[in-house]
């Protein structure tokens, strides 16, 4: 992550929900892809490790991108229910 884009991060807020508000439909169909959920997400919430994708979802900046960008329509997308996710106002 580049230095500007973490410094501007640090300046948002969250309140974290217990639960995932990012669900995989099948965590399996991610073994057989090229992730670019890693790469394209800005907050880097998505990592490979012990051959399973980590999902840091207490992260997550509600862009969509990583959405979009799914090659398998695998992700089961939806806001943090409300009170809880990213605060901007601070940003
Ligand atoms: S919605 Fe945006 S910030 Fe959240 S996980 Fe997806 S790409 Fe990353
Ligand atoms: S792009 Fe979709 S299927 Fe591929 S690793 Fe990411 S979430 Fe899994």
């Amino acid at each position: 992550m580049n230095e500007g884009l973490a410094d501007r991060l640090f300046l948002l807020k969250y309140a974290i929900d217990d639960d995932s508000h990012l669900v995989l439909r099948d965590p399996t169909k991610c073994a057989d892809c090229q992730r670019p959920c890693i790469n394209r997400c800005p907050a880097e919430v998505y990592s490979w490790e012990e051959d399973k994708l980590q999902i840091a979802y207490e992260n997550c900046l509600e862009c969509g991108v990583c959405k979009i960008v799914c090659e398998k329509d695998n992700l089961e997308w939806r806001y943090p229910r409300g009170g809880f996710g990213v605060f901007y106002k601070f940003g």
